[in-house]
């Protein structure tokens, strides 16, 4: 073969197979599964990556599986408001944030990669085990479930093979396990009447102790929404074996949240309804000091797995895919177009990363449950003017910055330069 090897079918490979198409770069995308069905729960797409699948004509796709999120509205564990933030389109962005089930979005973006580059572009059941670059192309090699080798050619290969990145593992040689925050995560997604207007992303309580975040994450029809949530209790990291498979046990998750109950959202009833409990550590690793070799690179969760704080993982994931496909269809060599790609990429998302780290906006949660641990009436009987300035004052730059930033910025597919998308 000649053009890209993407090594993984997730939510970075296949969009990068569609960015690439898009761009008339020939490629193949290969995953280790025996078959790629529609596994996981919520996941939220940003404004930024809302955009590129947008530019990619999944638009309409977007808005007819998912909800347009208009708000994040933090509460202490009593459900009591502290704050509230408007979202995507409300917040000034050109395009909204979408909260979305990952196995559908995961779904429909694969089935346009086999419409659009046809059904032999995706092959499962092959895991990369490694490679070897020569002044020409990249030779990798893979391994059937059956376990054959299989040697395939490329121009370029791109590592999109998550957490555990044998690409990752190939080019950083003896990097270890992910990196626990000490926290467990419990996952699930239950039918249910939509909360607070239909379109609210809640936080509540703080990850000093627990925490809960829930959305809806499908259209709502007749009064019925499917309303994905996520449980943080603060625990010793014990296991960090990350699968996003892995069950998560009731009575594990329960007894954290047994009186959380607001009058507009009955937590344990949530919890208790979902058909499925997913237990998952809080992971990251660290920031890499460079990603790639010449011909070889990294994307999405291979290149800068970060805790999901902010919603934020599929997003860069998609960006990535963007990036990479514009250096590849404009510079004149693969290796160029890797360099220039890592260039683009590796350092603003680094600072993501390591901005993850902090927990988002934990230290006002903290400070309300440390001074309030009964509840409030009003927050401004716990928060002081300034300190009430002060979140709202971050809120608005962060915000009011990366919106103006988005809706100005060029396209990244070659012939939209110079125009919005
Ligand atoms: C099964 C699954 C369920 C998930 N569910 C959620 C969720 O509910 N909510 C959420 O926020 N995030 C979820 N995630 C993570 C989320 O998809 C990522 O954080 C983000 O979207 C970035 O995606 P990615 O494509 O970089 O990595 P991933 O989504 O992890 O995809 C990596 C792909 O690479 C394949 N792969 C791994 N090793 C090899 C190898 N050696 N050779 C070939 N292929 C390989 C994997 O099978 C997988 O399909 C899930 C990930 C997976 C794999």
């Amino acid at each position: 073969m000649t053009g890209v090897l993407i090594i993984g079918a997730g939510i970075a490979g296949v969009t990068t197979a569609l960015s690439l198409a898009a761009v008339g770069v020939e490629c193949r995308v290969v995953d280790r599964v025996r078959e790629l069905s529609a596994v996981g729960v919520g996941i939220n797409l940003q404004p930024h990556a809302v955009r590129e699948l947008t530019e990619l004509g999944l638009g309409d796709r977007l808005a007819e599986h998912g909800v347009a999120t208009a708000e994040a509205v933090h509460f202490d564990r009593f459900g009591n408001r502290i704050w509230r933030e408007p979202r995507g389109v409300a917040a000034g962005f050109g395009w909204p944030q979408y909260s979305i089930h990952r196995g559908t979005l995961q779904t429909l973006l694969l089935a346009e990669v086999r419409e659009r580059l046809g059904e032999d572009s995706v092959r499962v059941g092959l895991a990369f085990e490694s490679c070897v670059e020569t002044a020409n192309g990249v030779s990798a090699r893979l391994r059937t479930r059956e376990g054959a080798e299989v040697t395939v050619d490329a121009d370029a290969l791109v590592g999109a093979d998550g957490l555990y990145s044998a690409v990752r593992a190939w080019a950083h040689p003896g990097e270890g396990a992910p990196i626990g925050a000490g926290i467990r995560m419990w996952r699930g997604t239950t039918a249910g009447p939509p909360f607070l207007g239909g379109r609210t992303m809640i936080v509540a309580g703080s990850n000093s102790a627990a925490k809960f975040v829930a959305y809806p994450i499908t259209p709502t029809v007749n009064g019925r929404t499917t309303i994905n949530w996520v449980a943080e209790v603060r625990l010793p990291d014990d296991d960090l074996r990350a699968d996003w498979t892995a069950p998560g046990r009731l009575a594990d998750v329960l007894p954290h949240f047994a009186d959380w109950r607001f009058a507009w959202l009955d937590v344990p009833k949530l919890i208790r309804g979902s058909a499925t409990i997913l237990e998952y550590p809080m992971v990251d690793r660290d920031p890499l000091p460079w990603w790639g070799t010449s011909r070889v690179t990294l994307a999405g969760d291979a290149a800068h797995p970060m805790y999901p704080i902010g919603s934020n993982g599929g997003s860069q994931a998609i960006l990535d895919a963007r990036v990479l496909a514009y250096y590849l269809a404009t510079e004149s060599d693969p290796v160029t177009a890797l360099a220039s790609y890592e260039t683009a990429r590796r350092e603003p998302v680094s600072v993501i990363q390591l901005a993850n780290r902090r927990l988002g906006p934990e230290r006002v949660l903290r400070t309300v449950a440390e001074r309030a641990p009964r509840g409030f009436t009003h927050i401004e009987d716990v928060l002081t003017p300034a300190e009430l300035a002060d979140i709202g004052a971050a809120y608005r730059n962060t915000t009011s910055t990366a919106a103006a930033e988005l809706n100005a910025r060029d396209s990244w597919h070659p012939d939209k330069r110079g125009r919005q998308g």
